[in-house]
């Protein structure tokens, strides 16, 4: 692989950019549209590349729909492009539940960059009560993973969220959350694991079947240094998205993680990183922005996270442990690739 210096970046327009390269010396211009061969040259560059381990890509505020309600045009190749043109290398979309896997799927088909997840969310576990056979449900979460292999890289999302009991009760949760383990040893997939508020039930069940796991990573992290500590013990990735950077507590928590066991994320539209957020004064990189009802194409919207904002939770996430971010920028790639990709080259 040729690795270019880059000079100066500058995206002329949605189809378009600039770049003027350095070589061993010599200098080149070169104009560019973004599609194959943009990717193609994108790969040579010495540039950061990132993997949004969780995106809700699925969610329809990426068509323009709020709470049922269509606002503006849908921009979700916009939303794509823009966390392309960063260095996105690739995004797992993830699903909660039999519906959003469906759309998961659907969305992922015809673009390599993308991936998803297959498993019930702690919140959506009533759906297993809903079939004779809860095991019935199982299968259907089988028969997807089986039919999209190298497409559905983890299990996911599955855990246990103490502070939404009510879409589904705590028995409940653990019931089915034990049950979805099942099919991390009949798959060999490692897990994309939602932990909230239930800390010693979440880490009682998954030390339980420790020895049948393919690891995988504890995402959307807000707990102490301590729970920190309890998973990375057990051999598992912490997720840091903006939610895991509001307060000073949640970035002291963060500071404490081995940077061998960090990943990023978004968790989008969700968890973007608000001016009020202890972590704010920290991002560097900001885009257009407009309120929804104000959008025009080609801005983010107010308060709706997307998979380009991965670069904020970078910067906040290196400025604060005083790392440079191109080297942490790599660390967190590589230990995404060997969880997630073990089989990629790249
Ligand atoms: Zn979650």
């Amino acid at each position: 692989m040729t690795i270019l210096e880059v000079k100066t970046v500058q995206v002329l327009s949605a189809g378009e950019h600039d770049e003027t390269w350095t070589r061993q010396g010599g200098e080149y211009d070169c104009m560019i549209p973004i599609d194959e061969s943009f990717e193609r040259t994108y790969l040579e560059l010495d540039m950061r590349r990132y993997i949004d381990i969780g995106a809700n890509l699925t969610d329809a505020v990426f068509k323009g729909i709020y709470r049922g309600k269509k606002v503006h045009d849908n921009d979700f190749h916009h939303v794509l492009n823009r966390a392309f043109e960063v260095g996105m290398d690739k995004i797992i979309v993830t699903a909660g539940c039999k519906d959003d896997i469906t759309e998961a799927l659907e969305i992922i088909k015809n673009n390599d960059k993308l991936y998803c997840t297959v498993g019930v969310h702690p919140t959506k576990c009533n759906e297993f009560d809903s079939y004779d056979n809860p095991m019935d449900y199982l299968s259907i979460l089988k028969a997807f993973i089986d039919e999209n292999k190298g497409q559905v890289v983890a299990l996911g999302e599955l855990g246990l969220d103490y502070d939404r009991t009510q879409f589904c009760s705590i028995e409940t949760q653990k019931k089915y959350f034990s049950m979805q383990l099942e099919l991390a040893t009949e798959t060999n997939l490692p897990l994309f694991l939602h932990s909230r508020n239930c800390a010693s039930d979440f880490i009682d069940i998954i030390s339980k079947k420790r020895d049948d796991l393919h690891g995988g990573v504890v995402h959307s992290f807000t707990g102490t240094a301590e729970e920190a500590k309890l998973y990375t013990d057990l051999g598992f990735f912490i997720g840091i998205n903006g939610c895991s950077l509001k307060t000073k507590e949640n970035l002291e928590a963060m500071a404490s993680i081995p940077t061998e066991k960090l990943m990023i994320e978004t968790d989008a539209p969700w968890c973007g990183i608000k001016n009020t957020h202890a972590g704010s004064k920290f991002v560097k990189t900001k885009w257009d922005v407009k309120k929804k009802e104000k959008w025009v194409e080609g801005s983010t919207v107010k308060d709706r996270c997307e998979p380009c904002h991965i670069v904020q939770v970078l910067e906040v996430i290196a400025e604060y442990r005083q790392e440079d971010p191109d080297e942490l920028c790599q660390q967190i790639y590589d230990n995404t690739q060997q969880l997630f990709f073990p089989h990629c080259e790249r």
